[in-house]
């Protein structure tokens, strides 16, 4: 099983001569099998592209599992071509927002609404499907189980593991460990930093012994402080992650839009020259990098 970046960006596209490297498109992740219909990690811009590829092959039958519905993930839905082709069929899985009582198809509905979109969503012509998933359902798609795993965001957002050909990929979509809100010494400390290793504890279960990860880690942890509730990691807590399941690898992506080429880079070497033997591999994701997930390159 490869994996393939077609967006790597968080929270909003950053064309431009400083991005070309990482990429400018927001999240779209494609899972390449030797077999099987198209499978697909979120609809951000990047999906636009990927659209346009999958088209040389028709008719396209996809399965884009949607992780949240925060624009990053969903915006280039309306640009992905197989949708409005006669004969393609097209797949969406998600959560249901048990806040706004909401599922996947209303939201994406909603997204192409006339006062945003020249087509309406009832227009478009391929065969559409719409599935809302509950924690810790698995889907079977072409000999592949995708299992939705919930993560910590501020909007209800599955990660994904999926189990294909002896190997285990798990992208975690937007996610922030889930912090202690108490301070050291205070009453509830303890007893709240128990619950917190319980939540840890959960996602890992699932996610263990993962050949790759492929993870938020848009924050450096000089930034982080000031960033705390927003929903996102940092490098090292997606590194520490990977090291707790036992992944091969950690794939470092949504990348925060303000970091240059440079920037990456140099974080790049940063975590190379401090990787000790036992530890994962580390990879920064960029846009058309194509990834070998059993050997995590
Ligand atoms: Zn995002
Ligand atoms: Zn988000």
């Amino acid at each position: 099983m490869f994996v393939k970046f077609w967006g790597t960006r968080g929270s909003i596209a950053t064309p431009g001569n400083d991005t070309v490297k990482y990429g400018g498109n927001t999240t779209c992740i494609q899972v390449c099998r030797d077999e099987g219909p198209a499978i697909i990690f979120d609809g951000g811009t990047g999906i636009r592209a990927l659209g346009l590829e999958l088209m040389k092959s028709m008719p396209v039958e996809a399965h884009v599992f949607i992780s949240h519905t925060h624009w990053d993930h969903i915006q280039g839905l309306p640009f992905f071509v197989p949708l409005f082709v006669p004969g393609c069929k097209v797949n969406f899985y998600g959560a249901f927002d048990p806040v706004y009582h909401r599922g996947l198809a209303d939201i994406l509905k909603a997204q192409m609404d006339y006062c945003y979109f020249p087509v309406r969503e009832g227009e478009l012509k391929a065969e559409i499907s719409y599935r809302s998933l509950k924690e810790g359902e698995t889907v079977s798609v072409g000999g592949a189980r995708v299992t939705a795993v919930l993560m910590n965001h501020p909007v209800m957002n599955f990660g994904y593991l999926i189990e294909a050909d002896g190997q285990k990929m798990f992208f975690t979509g937007d996610h922030e460990p889930p912090r202690n809100i108490y301070e050291p010494g205070d009453e509830e400390y303890e007893e709240y930093g128990e619950i917190l290793q319980l939540k840890n504890e959960s996602i890992y279960e699932k996610i263990r012994d993962a050949d790759m990860i492929v993870a938020d880690s848009m924050y450096t942890e000089k930034e982080y402080p000031a960033k705390v509730g927003w929903g996102h990691g940092t490098h090292s807590t997606c590194l520490e992650m990977a090291r707790q399941v036992g992944a091969g690898s950690v794939v470092m992506t949504h990348h925060e839009p303000i970091r240059l080429d440079a920037e990456l880079d140099a974080i790049d070497a940063e975590f190379r020259g401090k990787r000790s033997d036992d530890d994962p591999k580390v990879v920064f994701a960029r846009e058309g990098l194509m990834i070998d997930v059993g050997q995590g390159e």
